[in-house]
């Protein structure tokens, strides 16, 4: 094409890009979901409908109308002979490496998290992707804890007789300073509802009690009642325990404790008895940290916690009831203080990150990156179930890998088209609590504020073509809404979490960005398959729900790639815009992310 030409693309796209950003504050306007304004995650309505005059309304039409008479930046006919470099066969390879029984189901730190990570530098290398740590390493490696506890003892004296609670039936605690003697005596009690403080919503749960040195007890959950506020029914952050432990810590409690209920998890006790009981990771504490005011962190149940309120002359469910009202104020259990005695021991091991860069051209953009990322590991050997005891871990995540490798493979056939760069964040230690990707943000090798978004696969759809796709963070940020472009020229629909009550945003890598401040995105499955008999979609739900995490999600006949081929084709396409966009992506206004990405682009 000839300069002139080009130029005066550019011009439009930047014309474009700004009324874009107004257009994608309106999210209504982009999908077709008749629940969407009960689950929209963005409750603030003024906000989604402030979008544009009719002149503008009509300015971008026209806009979009010439751009696509002309094409985009890149050349549509390069784009699409680009995205038809991944295919199914080449997806279908690399899967069937990486999950074969070789690599001992990728454990953190093991000799299958060797192999899978000499697998992908090789694959990098190969197809001329560049190293991503320094000027000559691919791997990122970092020390992690893994954490049991031996001892756990937590008792309540309520100047009577006292009230012990057993652990595991009653209670799971465990250390949140990395020590192995926790012994915290007659610490005083104190119910502080959700435990949120969310100045965007008005809301404060502490209402300035100084909780220094005290047992913090909380609701699980955010407030559901009112679509205005923490999205109504969706759980945004605020609503997952990690939030509540993290806020109780910046508040300075001496322990943390969560009331279950299995409305407000989620999931019944067991389901935390289970979890919390097992070995445990982190990434290992830098030794000249901060000392953790917090010496630990607990769920209790909720018959046991009923009891311990009426020891204090409450009610537990009014109590639980009172945290929906915005004027509530922090309740002392008056008459009460508990200890807790735990004792741990710990073992270090080392994880890797392997991480691959595509560099751009344009140059002032350049130093600026879209992250794909894809965790590798998965839960390695665990105990035989009919003779397997390999978790092969093909469509988690295998899948996921192999398609950002594929992507890779693309951007580098087309990279002298590329205005910004693309970089490949393939995380270990996703399994064991997202820390591959927690490292990464902590110790990025992009800057967060130069990344412009990024989009984690995590499980494909190995189940053959749908019509949909449904993206994990739809109308949240305008990364989704490029994915709902390319989507929608191939005539494809996009749908947001069909159950965000269960907080999947918070639960893949692609989170760990985000509270970094990056727009990312977490693109799913489609659930309207083409060309399938009656009763499929079922099938295929308690299928995966059988295979999920468990020595079955292998490489099976039934495996038909060509759904995740047209899907890794459209998310591909999607990048590319992405990343020759005038703008870096941006959260919509009033999301919850918004506030650190804004702070993180003004640091810099
Ligand atoms: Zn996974």
């Amino acid at each position: 094409m000839n300069l002139a030409n080009q130029e005066i693309k550019k011009k439009l796209w930047m014309l474009a890009s700004r009324i874009h950003i107004r257009f994608q504050a309106n999210p209504n306007r982009i999908h077709t979901n008749p629940n969407w304004a009960l689950i929209h995650p963005l409750k603030n309505r003024t906000e989604r409908t402030r979008w544009g005059s009719t002149y503008e309304r009509w300015s971008l039409l026209l806009i979009l109308a010439v751009l696509l008479s002309c094409g985009s930046l890149v050349d549509d006919k390069e784009l699409n002979d680009a995205a038809k470099e991944i295919t199914k066969e080449q997806m279908m390879d690399h899967i069937t490496v990486l999950s074969s029984d070789a690599y001992q189901g990728r454990g953190t730190g093991t000799e299958g998290e060797q192999m899978s990570v000499d697998y992908l530098v090789a694959e990098l290398e190969a197809m001329g992707a560049q190293p991503g740590v320094g000027d000559s390493s691919f791997v990122q490696k970092f020390p992690l804890l893994g954490q049991v506890t031996d001892t756990h003892r937590m008792s309540v004296n309520d100047g009577a007789n006292g009230i012990n609670l057993a652990f595991y039936d009653d209670f799971v605690a465990w250390p949140s300073n990395q020590r192995t003697e926790v012994d915290v005596q007659n610490a005083e009690l104190v119910y502080v509802g959700y435990g949120i403080q969310a100045p965007e919503y008005d809301w404060d749960d502490y209402k300035g009690m100084d909780v220094e040195g005290k047992i913090v007890v909380i609701k699980n959950n955010d407030p559901e009642y009112d679509e205005n506020l923490f999205g109504g029914r969706a759980r945004l952050y605020y609503g997952r325990y990690t939030y509540k432990y993290e806020k109780a810590q910046e508040m300075g409690a001496i322990g943390a404790v969560i009331i279950h209920t299995t409305p407000t998890a989620g999931y019944g006790w067991s389901v935390v008895s289970n979890s919390w009981s097992r070995e445990r990771f982190y990434v290992k504490a830098n030794p000249d940290a901060p000392e953790n005011p917090t010496k630990f962190n607990a769920w209790i149940t909720e018959e046991r916690s009923s009891e311990l309120f009426a020891a204090a002359g409450l009610q537990l469910s009014d109590m639980l009831e009172e945290a929906d009202n915005p004027d509530f104020e922090p309740v002392v259990l008056e008459g009460l203080s508990m200890s807790v005695n735990l004792e741990s021991r710990y073992r270090e091991i080392f994880a890797q990150n392997v991480v691959a860069t595509i560099p751009g051209n344009d140059p002032e953009l350049k130093d600026e990156y879209l992250v794909l990322t894809a965790h590798f590991d998965h839960l390695g050997v665990t105990s035989p179930i009919d003779g397997d005891a390999i978790n092969n871990g093909a469509e988690d995540n295998a899948a996921g890998v192999s398609a950002v490798l594929e992507m890779m493979e693309s951007f580098k056939s087309i990279q002298p088209e590329m205005r910004r760069s693309v970089a490949a964040v393939l995380v270990s230690a996703e399994e064991v609590g997202l820390l591959g990707s927690e490292y990464w943000a902590q110790h990025p090798t992009i800057a967060p504020s130069k990344v412009t978004a990024n989009i984690n696969l995590d499980g494909m759809n190995v189940y053959g073509p749908t019509n949909d796709l449904v993206i994990i963070g739809l109308g949240r940020n305008t990364m989704a809404d490029l994915v709902v472009q390319e989507a929608g020229k191939a005539g494809r629909p996009v749908y947001p979490d069909p159950a965000p009550e269960n907080g999947i945003f918070y639960r893949s890598d692609h989170f760990n960005m985000a509270k970094v401040g990056i727009p990312a995105i977490f693109p799913n499955p489609g659930r309207e398959f083409l060309g399938k008999p009656e009763g499929y979609l079922e099938m295929i739900d308690s299928l995966s729900a059988a295979n999920y995490h468990s020595v079955n999600d292998e490489v099976n006949e039934y495996w038909d790639l060509s759904g995740a081929e047209q899907d890794t084709r459209i998310f591909f396409k999607a990048a590319m815009n992405a990343i020759n966009a005038e703008q870096q992506q941006q959260w919509a206004p009033g999301d919850e992310f918004e506030a650190v990405r804004l702070k993180s682009l003004s640091d810099n």
